[in-house]
């Protein structure tokens, strides 16, 4: 997998700047060319105590930036050759030092650890993709253009599907990689006359599901509350010619309700902004967006980083660019301004105390905008219909009960809205006919862009949803690079040493195994008649989970724990760390039900997105369809089942400061990430066998110059050359082995010595 070494660029520079400041040590200039200097020699002194070294036992010192060489200063680009790879001090120093010099892409091996610079840096340009393209990955400064570029040649030369796994916190780059990968095929890659735009048409896809799938937090101006999975597709001749693409988990509470700080999705302020106002008048709205309670909650209609203006003219043409009708915008249009509307309906007390609906003309308009009859949604919003014993009884709701209707049903309409959006972006994307049935081979790149790891002050259902998928997906992570580390020690030739790890199945059973995981419990609770609840949902999970090593309560701790936990929690000890879980809400959130007669209502609209989004069948069916959790549960079984069959990649993205600025790099926040991401494992895992491996004939061209019988040509066999160089070079037999067609360095000692004497050359 290794090819070279070559000193980045950016080393380059480095080291001429140092050579340009010893020299100017030497005059006793400063760097502006005075000989004085407006700050005393002690404060400049404290001032060049900048760089951190880290020792092998992992002890940290501050030492004088200018007393580092040109290579310690923008540290290593492949952590692999960290001298201490077990030191979590010496992985975020090197992280540290090369964000310094805006290098923000640093190698594990093959997998890339990217961190979110926050600003815009020149090095995604056109020219920038052509000095990726065809060359190997260590043979230039790490960039997430040179993974787009090695996972596509691996599909096109091994003939293997390929996937990209972008994990990460919110606001770390996650996003933005995967933009970036699909600009790199979308420019690079060949065309095909049938689809000659579809580079263009996923990035089209991309702007409508930002609008609708993106809002502003805390953490991320334009965060996506989904998580996704994009396969690529590709004929023959290695152009982009199908598309499709799998959503997870939209988080459908926040249409209802935002935290401080925080706004509703996107799509709303954009229309409310950008709409004119002929539209916004059959739409039946107004302008402000203060005036709608879906979006007041948060007090934010402004962000200052968002045009929602311009990005409503993105919007509307990416929908037209796919494909979608007038009509199709029209009634999608509908739908959003319908949800605005229902956020405004008040419920009161009418003559008997029954629940009614005090917003009489704004139901009326609200009903012509989901295309439904006015006094059946009044109805269905104040009145549950049960079904007992084959008979049909309807029954007041108390106000609360009816507010909660009304928000299960903005929920259920703008989450079934957006699947509908996915549905029919997929049909726009999907292999044209022709390309389908034709016999020629085809390939797949997929791209997962999904939440990583969360820990809140508060943890919820949510976090528990994502922070299982993140077990999931170690626990592939896992699998497959120790596959691939077996696979090519075996076809090298290689003995396989087996490596310590820890093995995480033992928390995705205790989350998803059957009748005994904390998901049948939770779904059990949601199923039982009569009173149901948190409450007995924790006391379920203590009395069956009771004793599992990675499981705590309060109760069960017994004052064992170092963390206060409240009655309401339960802790999980992650792969990553320990999380504590709030119960509250739990039930409620996996039932995720909508009442009947509200269905009912919906899947009689005339407008045919959300006949089509609430089936009639649905209604008819007695079953109870599957809970959230249990749902999540199911597509991530589905997801692992795709991912396994592909070849991966990894990309690990960081965020390195809370205050989305530049240039900030803080280490306590950016250390929970290192822990989170399973990076220092990840290393391990890396570096359990061999730091260090390249092609012989790499690595002759490279130290040929090193050794009189190998310099300046080797006519003999590959593996007697490099046989001969490292004999030559000193190499005891404990520090390499030589495999079939590569050769395995054991540290990267060894390695930097050769490159040092190299250099001396
Ligand atoms: P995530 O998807 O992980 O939540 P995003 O990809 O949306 O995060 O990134 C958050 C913000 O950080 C972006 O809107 C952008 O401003 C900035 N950002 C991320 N990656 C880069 C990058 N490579 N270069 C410049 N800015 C970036
Ligand atoms: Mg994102």
């Amino acid at each position: 997998m290794y090819s070279g070494c070559r000193r980045e660029p950016d080393q380059e520079e480095a080291r001429r700047g140092e050579r340009r400041e010893a020299e100017r040590k030497r005059r006793g200039t400063s760097p502006g060319g005075t000989t004085s200097s407006v700050f005393s020699q002690q404060q400049q002194d404290r001032m060049r105590y900048q760089a951190r070294e880290v020792d092998v036992e992992g002890r940290v010192r501050l030492v004088m930036e200018s007393a580092l060489t040109a290579r310690d200063r923008v540290g290593v680009q492949d952590f692999v050759l960290l001298e201490n790879y077990n030191s979590e001090a010496a992985f975020i120093e090197n992280l540290r030092r090369r964000f310094k010099e805006n290098l923000i892409y640093t190698y594990i091996g093959s997998v890339l650890v990217s961190v979110n610079p926050y600003k815009d840096l020149e090095i995604y340009s056109k020219p920038q993709m052509e000095r990726y393209r065809g060359v190997s990955f260590y043979e230039i400064s790490p960039h997430i253009y040179a993974v787009s570029d090695n996972t596509y040649r691996a599909m096109r030369t091994e003939r293997k599907d390929q996937c990209i796994l972008i994990s990460g916190e919110s606001g770390a780059g996650k996003t933005e990689a995967s933009k970036k990968i699909l600009l790199y095929y979308a420019v690079t890659c060949p065309t095909n006359h049938h689809m000659a735009a579809l580079g263009d048409h996923l990035l089209q896809a991309n702007h409508v599901l930002e609008a609708f799938g993106n809002a502003k937090t805390l953490r991320n101006d334009n965060s996506s509350r989904f998580g996704k999975y994009m396969d690529v597709q590709f004929d023959f001749r290695g152009a982009p010619v199908g598309g499709h693409i799998l959503n997870y988990l939209l988080e459908k509470s926040r249409v209802v309700h935002q935290n401080h700080g925080e706004r509703n999705f996107h799509i709303f302020y954009q229309l409310l902004d950008g709409g004119d106002e002929e539209l916004l008048n059959t739409l039946d709205l107004e302008r402000n967006p203060q005036n709608y309670q879906y979006l007041v909650k948060g007090n934010c209609p402004r962000v200052s980083s968002i045009s929602d203006k311009n990005n409503w003219k993105v919007v509307m043409k990416a929908l037209t660019v796919i494909g979608f009708t007038e009509e199709e915008v029209q009634k999608l249009l509908n739908i959003i301004a319908g949800v605005l509307n229902l956020g405004n309906t008040q419920f009161g007390e009418g003559e008997e105390g029954e629940t009614c609906i005090t917003t009489e003309t704004e139901i009326s308009n609200l009903a012509k905008l989901f295309g439904v009859e006015g006094s059946a949604l009044g109805e269905a919003l104040t009145h549950k219909k049960l079904t007992a014993k084959g008979e049909e009884m309807v029954t007041p709701l108390s106000f609360e009960q009816a507010m909660s209707a009304r928000d299960a049903l903005a929920k259920a309409v703008y989450g079934r809205t957006f699947s509908w959006l996915v549905e029919k972006i997929n049909k726009s994307l999907a292999l044209k006919d022709e390309i389908y049935h034709s016999s020629q081979p085809s390939s797949l790149i997929g791209l997962l862009d999904i939440y990583g790891f969360e820990v809140l002050l508060q943890n919820s259902f949510e976090q528990f949803c994502i922070n299982y998928c993140n077990e999931k997906l170690q626990q592939l992570f896992i699998e497959l690079t120790l596959r691939s580390e077996q696979e090519e020690y075996e076809t090298e030739g290689i003995e396989w040493e087996t490596v310590q790890y820890f093995d995480n199945k033992i928390i995705c059973d205790l989350i998803e195994e059957k009748h005994k995981g904390i998901i049948s419990i939770l779904d059990e609770e949601c199923l039982r008649p009569g009173e149901t609840g948190d409450v007995s949902f924790l006391e379920k999970l203590e009395d069956t989970l009771g004793g599992h090593p990675h499981f705590v309560t309060h109760k069960l701790a017994n004052g064992k724990t170092r963390r206060i936990m409240s009655r309401e929690e339960f802790r999980l000890l992650h792969y990553a760390g320990e999380v504590n879980y709030n119960v509250n809400g739990f039930v409620e959130k996996n039932n995720d039900s909508l009442n009947r007669n509200l269905k009912e209502v919906m899947c009689q609209s005339e407008n045919h997105i959300l006949s089509h989004c609430f089936r009639r069948e649905e209604v008819m069916d007695q079953k109870r369809p599957e809970m959230a959790a249990t749902q999540f549960k199911n597509s991530l079984m589905k997801l692992m089942d795709i991912l396994r069959s592909k070849e991966p990649s990894y990309v690990r993205c960081i965020k390195p400061n809370d205050g989305k600025q530049s240039g900030r790099f803080d280490e306590v926040l950016v250390r929970h990430q290192v822990k989170y991401l399973g990076l220092m494992e990840n290393l391990r895992v890396r570096r359990a066998g061999f730091a260090y491996r390249r092609r012989f004939e790499a690595f002759l061209q490279r130290y040929k110059p090193l050794c009189p019988e190998t310099w300046p040509n080797w006519n003999g066999r590959l593996v007697d050359g490099v046989s001969t160089l490292v004999n030559h070079l000193g190499y005891k037999p404990e520090e390499y082995k030589l495999g079939r067609s590569k050769i395995f360095i054991r540290f990267p000692k060894t390695l930097f010595t050769t490159e040092d004497a190299l250099e001396a050359k």
